[in-house]
């Protein structure tokens, strides 16, 4: 019987995990497949319950459903529950179980940017969906004293906000409306500034004109599709250190296999499907949309 893998979300034919995964199985000689679901939050559930099959190793969940995954799994691991998001779930049996490899993945990518220099302690989050939360939760871990949330829906903000009010006690983190005078105010005076949006996956937008950047501070764009966003331009443009969302992605991508599989990851070969992918666009995979796919998100290339 040949394993199933599959990463639900809407849209989903952005994705490099498919190619990235697949490879590591193949390398390691597993006999899995990896699918995209592209799934409506109405068909959520199903697909869900879909993955107590047996032929099922787990899955991953992108956006926009990493929250509301949550309630559906039958045990959270502790970054799934600081967080209030799952990007990967595994099978007990026929139980599901969610985690978050997203926090460790952006330690990763946090601690590379940083390298030798002091970890600073304030840091501006645009964003408060899923990814926000692993950003958060990493940075409340890594000690920062300030974090402010900016996002375009604010209560969403307010509520992540709440979510860790208890873990965030100690600190000062807060939310704030999206107008372009607070922004700028909050990006002046902070180290850290991360892109938990999805603005900047289309050519040429960007969450933040290029005018509000200030010099030497580290930013942090999620976006790894593509590589180099509009806001990595401007950055490096403004004499930023700089990190995509591509080695975020191989290390939560490295989590989720050693979840599914109990291997190591083989990270080199991972790593080379990115790099493959990059330059020469998705592979085509197969892809079951179902009766709820979406055909206008099918892969380009
Ligand atoms: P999500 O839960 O759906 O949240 C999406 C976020 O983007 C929300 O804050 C949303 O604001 C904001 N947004 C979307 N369209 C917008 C627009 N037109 N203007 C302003 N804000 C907009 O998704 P997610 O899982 O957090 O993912 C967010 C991004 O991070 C995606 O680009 C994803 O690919 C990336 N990501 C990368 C990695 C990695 O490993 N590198 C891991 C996770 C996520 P509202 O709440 O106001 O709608």
């Amino acid at each position: 019987m040949t394993n199933r893998v599959v990463l639900i979300g809407h849209p989903v034919a952005h994705s490099f995990s498919a190619a990235m995964q697949q490879a590591a199985f193949d390398a390691l000689e597993i006999d899995a497949r990896y699918e995209l679901w592209d799934r409506r939050q109405i068909d959520l559930a199903e697909a869900i319950a879909q993955l107590r099959g047996e032929e099922f190793l787990g899955a991953n969940v992108t956006i926009p459903h990493k929250e509301h995954v949550v309630p559906m799994m039958d045990r959270l691991t502790d970054d799934a529950q600081a967080t209030g998001a799952v990007n990967v779930i595994s099978r007990e049996g026929k139980k599901l179980v969610g985690h978050n490899t997203d926090v460790t993945g952006f330690k990763v990518a946090l601690d590379k940017i940083v390298g030798r220099q002091k970890m600073p302690r304030q840091a501006v989050v645009l964003g408060a969906g899923g990814a926000a939360r692993a950003v958060v939760s990493a940075l409340i871990g890594e000690g920062f004293q300030r974090v402010v949330i900016f996002n375009r829906h604010l209560h969403r903000a307010e509520a992540l906000v709440r979510y860790f009010g208890k873990s965030a006690a100690h600190m000062d983190l807060r939310a704030m409306p999206w107008h372009e005078s607070v922004l700028e105010a909050e990006v002046s005076k902070t180290k850290v500034l991360v892109n938990a949006t999805a603005v900047g996956m289309a050519a040429g937008e960007t969450p933040i004109p290029a005018e509000l950047l200030p010099p030497d501070i580290f930013v942090l764009d999620l976006i790894y599709n593509p590589p180099v966003t509009q806001l990595i331009k401007d950055a490096t443009a403004a004499r930023d250190a700089v990190i995509g969302g591509e080695p975020m992605l191989l290390q939560q991508g490295a989590r989720a296999f050693e979840l599914w599989t109990g291997k190591p990851a083989p990270i080199e070969v991972m790593q080379a499907e990115l790099d493959r992918a990059r330059e020469h666009g998705l592979l085509q995979v197969e892809i079951d949309m179902g009766p709820a796919g979406d055909s206008a998100s099918a892969p380009s290339a």
